[in-house]
C-alpha cells in the first residue's frame, strides 16, 4: 500500500501502440508501480514510425541528442542527426533494459473502444476482450501511407511501393528508380540512391526550399566522454544554439512577417542560389511559396546529390503512369524499373481507423468531422479518461515529438493522480473548452505560415493548418498543468 497517498487506488489502463510515445507512457506507468498497465501494439515489434520506415536513407532530422528521451540519454548516437535503424534500436533498448516486454501484447490491434458503465471496453483484431480505467492512445502522427490516386500506378511492370512500406527484397544497385514526392522523406530516400541506382529520377509536382544542416559523426572520443560525463550530453541538447533556434522557429512559424521567417528564407534562398549551378536545375527547383510553409526539409547534400550526372529531376504533375514508367503532363516519358512513392501519409486520421465510442454514443469519427482536433493534442470532450500523446493540434513543426510526447505525459499523469486520489472516477473535457480552444487555435492557425498559401499535410479538410499555432513555451506553459475549470469530475 502506497502509504504517502492512503486514497489512491490502482487503476487498469491500456495503452493503444508502443512506439515512442506509448513507451514512454508504460515505462513511466511501471516506474509508478500503482496500476495494471497492457500496451496493445498491432505491429510484432516495437517502434512505430521507426519500425515502420526503413527505407535508404532514413534518418531523424532533429538532433539526436535532443530526439532522446530526457530521462535516458545515449552517449553512443553515431552522428548530429542519427539513422533510423539506430533510433529503432534505442527504443528497443528501452524497452529491454526497463523490462517492459512482459506489458506488451503484439500482434493485437485494437479495432473498438468504447465507453461503457464507467469503463473502456476494448475489442481486438484477434477477438481479445479487454477492460480500462484509461485509455492512452499513443497511435502516432503518421503512420497510414497515402497512396496516389494517378492513373495507371497498377500498370507499372516493376517493383513499387510506398516508402513506408520498402521492399528489401529489390535490389537497387544499377537499377533505373523513380522516387515519387519530395517532402522529407523523398529528399532523403534521392539523396541516399544517387551513386547507386543508373538513373535516379526525382520526381516533383511541387519542389520544396531546403534548409542545410550539418550532419557530422560523433568521434569516439566525443562518445567516450559523452560517457563519461552525461552533462556533456545536456549540453548538446540543451545547447543554446539549438534551444534558441527552436524559439526562433517557431516565431517564425506564428508569424509570417517575423523576422524569423524572413531570416529563415535568406538562408534557404541562399542554398539555393549557391548550390545549384546550371540556371535551368535551379529554376526547376525553385519552389513558388514561402519557405516553411511546408514542413522545412534539412538536407546537407541533397542539392549536391542532385547535380550527378545520373540524376534527373522531373518537375510538374504526372499524366499517368505505364508499364515501363512515368509519362508526365508535358509529355516527358522516364523510363523505370523500381518506382518509389515518397507520397507521404493521411495526416487525420489518429487512433482511426479504430471504432471509437465516447460517452452517450459520441464517436471520434462524427467529433473529428470534418477535421480532427484535441485540446493540447490530449483530450476531447465526451471521451473521459481518453488521453492522446501527439493528438490532433499538437505541435508537428520541426521539434522533438520525444520532449512534446513528454510535456504531454507529464499532464495526463496530473489528470490521472486527480482519479487516484478521488477527485472523480472520471475526468472529462469540458465541451466549452473545447470550443474555445479551437476558435482561438483555428484564429491563430490561418495567420501561420502554415496557412500562407501552399498545400501540405498540416492543412486540415477546412484548409486551417492543424499544427499547434502558438509558441513552444506558451505549449511548455500551458502543459505544464491542468488548468483548473476545464475539465469536469464526474464520481
Ligand atoms: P509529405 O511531406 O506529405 O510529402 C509527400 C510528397 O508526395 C509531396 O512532395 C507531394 O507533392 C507528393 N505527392 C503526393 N501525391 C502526389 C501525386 N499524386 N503526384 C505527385 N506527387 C505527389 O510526406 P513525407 O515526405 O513522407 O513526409 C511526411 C512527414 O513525415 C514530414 O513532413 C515529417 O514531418 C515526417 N518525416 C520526418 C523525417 C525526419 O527526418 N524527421 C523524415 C521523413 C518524414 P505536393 O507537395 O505537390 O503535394
Amino acid at each position: 500500500m502506497n502509504t504517502e497517498h492512503p486514497t489512491r487506488k490502482s487503476l487498469r489502463i491500456v495503452v493503444m501502440g508502443a512506439g515512442m510515445a506509448g513507451i514512454l507512457a508504460a515505462l513511466r506507468l511501471r516506474e509508478a508501480g500503482r496500476h495494471t498497465v497492457v500496451v496493445y501494439e498491432k505491429a510484432d515489434r516495437i517502434g512505430g514510425t521507426w519500425r515502420e520506415n526503413t527505407y535508404p536513407g532514413l534518418a531523424c532530422d532533429v538532433p539526436a541528442h535532443a530526439y532522446t528521451y530526457s530521462f535516458a540519454p545515449n552517449a553512443e548516437w553515431s552522428s548530429y542527426l542519427a539513422p533510423g535503424p539506430e533510433i529503432q534500436r534505442y527504443f528497443e533498448s528501452i524497452v529491454q533494459s526497463h523490462q517492459l516486454e512482459s506489458l506488451i501484447r503484439f500482434g493485437e490491434e485494437i479495432t473498438r473502444c468504447e465507453f461503457v458503465d464507467g469503463q473502456w471496453r476494448i475489442e481486438t483484431a484477434r477477438g481479445t476482450h479487454d477492460r480500462a480505467d484509461i485509455v492512452i492512445a499513443a497511435t502516432g502522427v503518421l503512420h497510414h501511407p497515402s497512396m496516389p490516386a494517378i492513373a495507371g500506378l497498377d500498370s507499372f511492370a516493376g517493383p513499387h511501393f510506398h516508402s513506408a512500406r520498402w521492399d528489401h527484397s529489390v535490389p537497387l544497385d544499377g537499377r533505373r528508380i523513380g522516387v515519387i514526392g519530395c517532402g522529407s522523406t523523398g529528399v532523403q530516400i534521392v539523396s541516399a540512391l544517387a551513386g547507386r541506382a543508373s538513373n535516379l529520377v526525382h520526381i516533383q509536382r511541387t519542389p520544396q526550399w531546403i534548409m542545410p544542416t550539418p550532419n557530422d559523426p560523433y568521434t569516439e572520443e566525443q562518445k567516450a566522454a559523452f560517457r563519461a560525463d552525461p552533462a556533456l550530453i545536456d549540453a548538446v541538447r540543451y545547447n543554446e544554439e539549438y534551444t534558441s533556434a527552436v524559439r526562433r522557429f517557431t516565431s517564425a512559424i506564428i508569424d509570417k512577417e517575423s523576422p524569423e521567417i524572413h531570416e529563415i528564407e535568406a538562408v534557404v534562398l541562399k542554398n539555393l542560389e549557391d548550390s545549384v549551378r546550371d540556371p535551368v536545375l535551379r529554376e526547376k527547383l525553385r519552389p513558388d511559396y514561402r519557405a516553411a510553409c511546408k514542413r522545412l526539409i534539412f538536407s546537407s547534400d541533397y542539392y549536391q546529390k542532385v547535380q550527378r550526372p545520373d540524376v534527373e529531376v522531373a518537375i510538374g504533375p504526372i499524366a499517368q503512369i505505364e508499364p515501363a514508367g512515368v509519362r508526365m503532363a508535358d509529355g516527358a516519358f522516364h523510363a523505370l524499373d523500381i518506382l518509389v512513392l515518397a507520397t507521404g501519409f493521411r495526416a487525420d486520421r489518429f487512433v482511426r481507423p479504430m471504432r471509437v465510442l465516447g460517452r452517450n454514443g459520441a464517436d471520434i469519427d462524427a467529433a473529428w468531422t470534418p477535421a480532427p482536433s484535441a485540446y493540447l493534442g490530449i483530450t476531447v470532450p465526451g471521451f473521459p479518461n481518453f488521453f492522446m500523446l501527439n493528438g490532433p493540434t499538437g505541435p508537428v513543426g520541426n521539434f522533438s515529438l520525444i520532449d512534446i510526447a513528454e510535456r504531454q505525459w507529464g499532464y495526463i499523469e496530473q489528470l490521472i493522480a486527480d482519479l487516484e486520489s478521488g477527485k472523480g472516477r472520471l475526468v472529462d473535457l469540458k465541451a466549452e473548452t473545447m470550443r474555445d480552444y479551437d476558435q482561438r487555435r483555428i484564429a491563430a492557425a490561418r495567420g501561420t505560415i502554415f496557412g500562407s498559401g501552399c498545400k501540405s499535410w498540416y492543412l486540415d479538410a477546412n484548409g486551417v493548418p492543424s499544427s499547434w499555432p502558438w509558441s513552444y513555451d506558451a505549449f511548455a506553459e500551458q502543459t505544464a498543468r491542468p488548468r483548473a475549470g476545464d475539465y469536469e469530475y464526474i464520481h
